[in-house]
């Protein structure tokens, strides 16, 4: 299977298999189109008779002999090797957690897929033994796997920053004994953070999220307080001060959502690299179509157009020395994830696993307050292996449309929660994301192909 398209003057042909991508010239680019998953020996007299009215037959020649090297050597409709494993995926062990520290929040964002925090829900805080016997689960079910990862998670985790402090502290005494190595995240929206917050986070937190819209009018129309203000002008100075003392090993993302109120999302994308901020992450947000401010399927084309130019502002800010990180466009098209990982991508409900303040398990963040996805409790110990099992076995070849999808190595199957929650299975992908997926993905290999000519 292979994917074609010509984006900013290239013409490029992505191998799905083999995860080869190629530049082609005219001639040999539309020669693809005569072929059907095989490359003969010799060029089909229909396909030359079509085109030689476009090129000359030398130019035709020396085309197809490139196609067809290009076949031999397995990197063009190359064969699928992955699909017979599929059905043979195991559990396999718990290696991320994602600790829902506090089910409470201190801005009501309009679009909240934790409904304001609460999850749909008490308002309430992990108490620290429930963290404690989080962080024993997730030893006890990590098997050999060394590196662990904890995402502190809300809600807004710095309301219960006391909790956090233990929780690290506590997981930090037990590396040595059980040869585990934590690796911690947060992501806040930041109206609480202060001198003791922002040094805490940069010294124990490989990772940081700083949830921002953008533009003061962009944020500030979604992203409110209790009392319906807006929360801009609060956080920045914090976000910048964050930035600022941050180690520059150290990662973080300034995350945004855009919705069909900013589909110039490009200037909000500006915005942040005139606060100082290079590692940015900007997503659609995913929501109700009967929602104002939802992305609907004639948004597309504008969507994607604004995708353009987002590629081409980051080609020419790359060449001129002042590159950034867009996280959506970050492909590894040399050696890309682990095969699993391809095929199963966020692995939650088996390998990544959320839990709630009364010590819930569940597949992960977006699954919380769903009785019927509910997968154990840290204080019991118990954990649902049928459940288990089946996000195991949840990958690319289980979903029918991921199955035949050029783009299935690199997307891996969407996010499961937004495909129970908008199209009712985890494994029916949600048909919007999945356009945004692939417009995303020519995007970035195009952008690679820009800077590597
Ligand atoms: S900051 Fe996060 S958890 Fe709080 S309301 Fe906004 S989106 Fe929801
Ligand atoms: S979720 Fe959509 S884009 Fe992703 S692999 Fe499946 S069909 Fe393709
Ligand atoms: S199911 Fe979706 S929200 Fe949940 S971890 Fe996977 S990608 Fe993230």
């Amino acid at each position: 299977m292979i994917h074609k398209y010509s984006q900013n003057g290239f013409n490029i042909v992505m191998d799905t298999n083999s995860g080869a991508v190629h530049l082609f010239d005219d001639a040999p680019f539309a020669m693809l189109d005569y072929l059907d998953n095989a490359v003969p020996n010799e060029p089909p007299k229909a396909m030359m008779d079509n085109l030689k009215g476009r090129f000359d037959e030398e130019t035709l020649r020396e085309g197809y002999w490139e196609v067809l090297d290009l076949y031999k050597k397995g990197q063009l409709y190359s064969d699928d090797v992955y699909g017979k494993f599929a059905s043979l995926m195991k559990n396999a062990p718990i290696k991320s957690m994602c600790l829902n520290i506090a089910h409470d929040c201190n801005l009501r964002c309009r679009y909240c897929f934790a409904a304001q925090g609460d999850f749909g829900g008490e308002r309430m805080l992990m108490p620290f033994s429930v963290a404690k016997s989080a962080i024993d689960f997730l030893i006890r079910n990590s098997g050999t796997r060394h590196n662990l990862e904890l995402d502190f998670f809300g809600g807004e985790p710095l309301m219960n920053f006391g909790v956090v402090k233990q929780t690290v502290a506590y997981a930090r005494s037990l590396e040595k004994q059980y040869d585990k190595c934590f690796r911690f995240t947060i992501t806040t929206n930041g109206l609480l953070l202060d001198d003791e917050k922002i040094d805490f986070i940069n010294r124990e937190m490989s990772n940081c999220i700083l949830s921002l819209d953008g533009r003061k009018d962009v944020n500030d129309r979604l992203r409110i307080r209790v009392d319906g203000s807006g929360s801009y002008d609060t956080i920045i100075p914090k976000f910048q001060e964050l930035v600022k003392r941050r180690p520059k090993e150290k990662d973080y993302y300034v995350r945004g959502t855009f919705s069909k109120y900013n589909l110039d999302f490009l200037n909000d994308i500006k915005h942040f690299l005139d606060l100082g901020f290079d590692e940015i992450s900007m997503e659609p947000v995913v929501s109700d179509q009967k929602l104002d401010y939802s992305i609907q399927e004639d948004d597309l084309p504008r969507v994607f157009e604004e995708y353009d130019r987002l590629s081409q502002f980051m080609i020419e800010r790359a060449k001129a020395g002042k590159g950034f990180d867009f996280f959506h466009f970050m492909v590894d098209l040399n050696q890309g994830p682990c095969a699993i990982k391809r095929l199963r991508g966020c692995s939650c409900g088996n390998e990544y696993v959320a839990v709630t303040p009364t010590g819930d398990i569940y597949p992960c963040h977006q699954f919380v307050g769903s009785e019927e996805w509910k997968m154990g409790n840290v204080l019991t110990g118990a954990l649902n292996q049928e459940i288990k099992s089946a996000f195991a076995l949840t990958n690319v070849y289980s979903k029918p449309d991921c199955k035949d999808c050029w783009a299935k190595f690199y997307c891996s199957g969407g996010c499961n929660a937004n495909n129970l929650q908008y199209e009712g299975s985890i494994r029916r992908p949600h048909s919007i994301s999945c356009k945004l997926e692939k417009k995303r993905l020519e995007c970035a290999v195009m952008i690679q192909a820009a800077l590597s000519v």
